[in-house]
């Protein structure tokens, strides 16, 4: 299956692995300061590879080491048993963990001072959870989403751009975020967040809870047990008079009725909702018990998304499409390129043939016939042919185009699990 990459990437942990062997030059220290070192050079090296999260797992008699590196994780390096022990109590030491496996999952955290000017100090949260093997640990950098300097940058085409820059201009309505966990959801979001705080608008938030302050808005957070929820929360930011509402997650009634009536009363509002594609956030409204008359009065843009890994450009290839891109491709009853780009791996990528990742997406703007088949009760596959009958472009037709491109690869865009025409 894995067939274009060794399992093993030793090259992502460069000090951790060059401290294994010290016939590399390393000169031998005393054994304390050794240990004390292997968990920094890990995270050291782990941040050099900009990874998300470290994974310690028992394995047989052994350690693997793992990565994930732009959403996927990668196998980096295997530990015999007692250096591996010795690199898991190391970080439970570090955050301040009973150094004893404990019968469920124990959490701690440890902040690292950041390595130069330019960038901020991580803070990590440690978890152990003991396993059938022995104890895993994984570490989790925890970092703000990203946001970048406007949508175009997220890899949203100039038509979707343009479709969000008058909604922006617009006020009154909804703008929903759709798509799974890990699909970028927030980094949109706060793009967008941060554009209006560069604007003139008053801009509050309603989130539960708030993970990340932002500097320039006002943030409320949803606190239930003392009598601030969503319906209270939502009369009290009202009366602060903003232009643009932010709620973070669409995920029970009480949140989509908040949306409802903020975005009734002539504000903007912004959020995020699970949901496969642009019209699924039809039926997820209907289930968090939306009337179709809500739903067509308030939504105004439907944003949904996926991530893909960037092709590395430095070391891509475009050679005869792959049997295993020929067969989904005729599967789903697609055009199969004679020609398609390929990951190959460079010292610039540590030799994965990927580095950063980019958005896949579709951009719903309900017209007048959408709204006349919303108020019908149309479901999804409806709406679904509308769009495709007016030539909108599908998420899987604008990750075909980046595949094309060389911006990705048709295997990440076959992963990303998009809804397939038909
Ligand atoms: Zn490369």
């Amino acid at each position: 299956m894995n067939s274009e990459r060794p399992p093993l990437q030793a090259a992502l942990l460069p000090r951790l692995q060059a401290r294994r062997a010290p016939e590399s030059g390393a000169e031998a220290e005393g054994e304390a300061g050794d240990e004390a070192l292997a968990a920094h050079l890990l995270i050291e090296d782990a941040i050099r590879a900009r990874a998300s999260d470290i994974h310690l797992d028992p394995f047989q008699d052994q350690w693997r080491i793992r990565l994930r590196i732009d959403g996927r994780v990668i196998d980096a390096l295997v530990l015999e048993w007692g250096e591996g022990l010795a690199l898991v109590n190391q970080f439970k030491v570090l955050a301040g963990l009973d150094p004893m496996p404990s019968r469920v999952a124990s959490e701690g955290s440890l902040s690292w001072p950041a390595p130069d000017e330019a960038t901020r100090e991580s803070f990590l949260r440690v978890t152990a959870v003991n396993c059938v093997a022995g104890e895993k640990l994984a570490v989790r950098f925890l970092a703000p989403p990203r946001t970048f300097h406007d949508p175009l940058a997220l890899g949203v085409g100039e038509q979707g751009a343009r479709g969000i820059r008058r909604w922006m201009d617009a006020t009154g309505g909804m703008l929903l975020v759709a798509g799974p966990t890990g699909a970028g959801k927030t980094t949109t979001l706060y793009t967008l967040l941060h554009q209006l705080r560069l604007g003139d608008s008053h801009v509050v938030t309603l989130e539960d809870p708030v993970e990340y302050a932002i500097p320039g808005i006002n943030q409320i957070q949803v606190d239930a047990d003392n009598g601030l929820d969503f319906a209270t929360g939502t009369r009290s930011l009202l009366r602060l008079d903003p232009d643009y509402v932010l709620i973070g997650e669409i995920r029970d009634p009480g949140s989509a009725a908040a949306a409802v009536s903020v975005a009734g009363s002539g504000r903007s509002l912004m959020g995020t909702l699970h949901s496969r594609d642009a019209v699924g956030v039809v039926s997820a409204l209907r289930q968090l018990g939306l009337v179709d008359a809500e739903i067509s009065a308030t939504l105004g843009l439907v944003i949904a998304q996926r991530l893909v890994r960037r092709l590395c450009e430095h070391c891509r290839e475009r050679r005869p499409t792959e049997p295993q891109d020929v067969e989904w491709l005729e599967a789903v009853a697609l055009e199969v390129p004679r020609q398609a780009w390929y990951p190959v791996g460079c010292e610039r990528c540590d030799g994965l043939g990927y580095r950063e990742r980019t958005g896949v997406f579709e951009i719903w703007q309900p017209t007048p016939h959408d709204h006349a088949l919303l108020l019908k009760h149309a479901d999804d596959a409806v709406l679904r042919r509308a769009l495709r009958e007016r030539g909108e472009t599908l998420m899987l037709a604008d990750g075909l185009a980046k595949a094309a491109d060389g911006i990705t690869s048709l295997r990440e865009i076959y992963r990303m699990g998009a809804i397939l025409p038909g």
